[in-house]
């Protein structure tokens, strides 16, 4: 069932350790997230990097640091292999040395949330639990129901009640059962208890099972193989629950120690948005975990995260990483959806576009460089924010339209 390289689940904050007999969520001993530990050493001897091609072109093309054993019959929807786009035109403007788009929103229900919940399915599968269930501000319930329906299993879906409609109906035709609850996705997390128990449904929630994130370290590895095993010099990406950030720190971790790449590790940034900003605040105050975000408020729903569960994991991946954590205005959020539109033919979703936004902060602040190669990230697609869009272009001044 299982990758027979991987040794362990290890608790990031304690240091314990458990095994894989028994379906796993956070660490037994103090109720912090769980990693994956691999015997990286027996994947360099065993798997030489030209050979991932023999899995494909989607994200199980890096199975051999995946959890799941190569003879595993994976649910698989055509999760990852997305393209890392050059944006010669905002790099020109900006001024870089090289910039990319990591561009999500090909992926199965458009956003990068299918990476880390193909593996969350696959993992309840291989641990034979019977439901799952979430709490979700759209895209991770999206991608839920959908996994959870081609593993022919029964998925919960708690939303905050002002969720916007497409992703509640996209819940809905995958078969999941949604609950509105007043609030933000911390109160729609605390419902759980009650509507959907453990252990009957395992929680798929971010960071309180170990597999999610070892779907989005895939993101890493990507971008690594994509700019040819050379990695850049600064990731920007827009942080909610933090996975993508910690699954990149991880990858770039293993990268490093199974000798596929060299050099220093990229600078690692968490955006965020003013009106939801705990990481920012405990990055720059210097504090051990984050406070929970009051009246948290942004048309990105996917930053709307008051409280990160992975707090410690987030802070560590930015300190370790050498980046920063940088905060970004609703309107400057907004028209750089614009630019990534008008300049590159990018539909970005807002968390997408936030971090075009602190690119631009950090190069005002000389924090990046000219000379720096840079990639930032379309998490998902803009489809599913018409309310966005439509704060987006009423900011264009009238008679602007196709000539910004
Ligand atoms: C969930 C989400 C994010 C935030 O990702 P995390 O890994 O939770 O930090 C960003 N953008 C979109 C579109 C999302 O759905």
């Amino acid at each position: 069932m299982f990758n027979p390289a991987l040794v362990s689940l290890e608790c990031h904050d304690c240091r314990a350790a458990c095994d894989l007999s028994q379906p796993r969520s956070v660490c037994p001993a103090c109720a912090r997230p769980l990693v994956a530990r691999y015997d990286l050493a027996r994947v360099r001897r065993e798997v030489p990097r030209e050979s991932l091609g023999r899995f494909g072109t989607d994200l199980w093309r890096y199975r051999a640091v995946l959890p799941f054993a190569a003879d595993f019959p994976a649910v698989r929807l055509g999760e990852g292999g997305t393209p890392l786009l050059p944006l010669p035109r905002l790099a020109g403007e900006i001024g870089l040395a090289g910039l990319w788009l990591k561009e999500e929103s090909g992926n199965p229900t458009a956003s990068f949330k299918a990476r880390g919940l193909a593996l969350a399915v696959n993992g309840a599968v291989a641990f034979g639990v019977r439901g799952i269930a979430l709490p979700s501000a759209g895209n991770a319930g999206s991608a839920a129901a959908a996994y959870a329906a081609a593993a022919g299993m029964p998925c919960r879906v708690a939303v905050p009640d002002d969720t916007p409609e497409a992703f509640v109906l996209e819940v809905r035709a995958f078969g999941a059962e949604v609950k509105l609850v007043p609030g933000t996705i911390s109160d729609a997390g605390r419902a759980l208890a009650g509507w959907a128990p453990a252990p009957q449904w395992w929680n798929v929630a971010t960071f309180k099972e170990p597999f999610r994130l070892e779907g989005k370290k895939t993101l890493g590895y990507e971008i690594a193989e994509q700019l040819g095993w050379r990695l850049p010099d600064v990731i920007l990406y827009p942080t909610g629950g933090g996975t993508g950030l910690v699954g990149m720190h991880r990858a770039f971790r293993e990268l490093a120690e199974l000798g596929w790449t060299d050099g220093p590790m990229p600078r690692l940034v968490a955006v965020q948005v003013a009106g939801c900003a705990p990481i920012v605040r405990a990055f720059e105050s210097r504090a051990p975990r984050a406070e929970a975000w009051a009246n948290a408020h942004t048309v990105a729903s996917g930053l709307r995260v008051p409280a990160p569960f992975a707090d410690t994991l987030i802070l560590a991946a930015m300190r370790e990483s050498g980046g920063t954590a940088v905060a970004v205005s609703e309107e400057d959020m907004l028209d750089a959806m614009t630019d990534l539109a008008t300049a590159e033919g990018v539909y970005a979703c807002p968390e997408g576009a936030a971090t075009l936004a602190a690119l631009r902060q950090l190069r005002r602040s000389g924090e990046v460089k000219a000379s720096e190669r840079v990639v930032v990230y379309d998490t998902g697609s803009g489809l599913k924010y018409p309310e966005a869009w439509r704060a987006a272009l009423a900011r264009r001044a009238p008679g602007q339209e196709g000539t910004r």
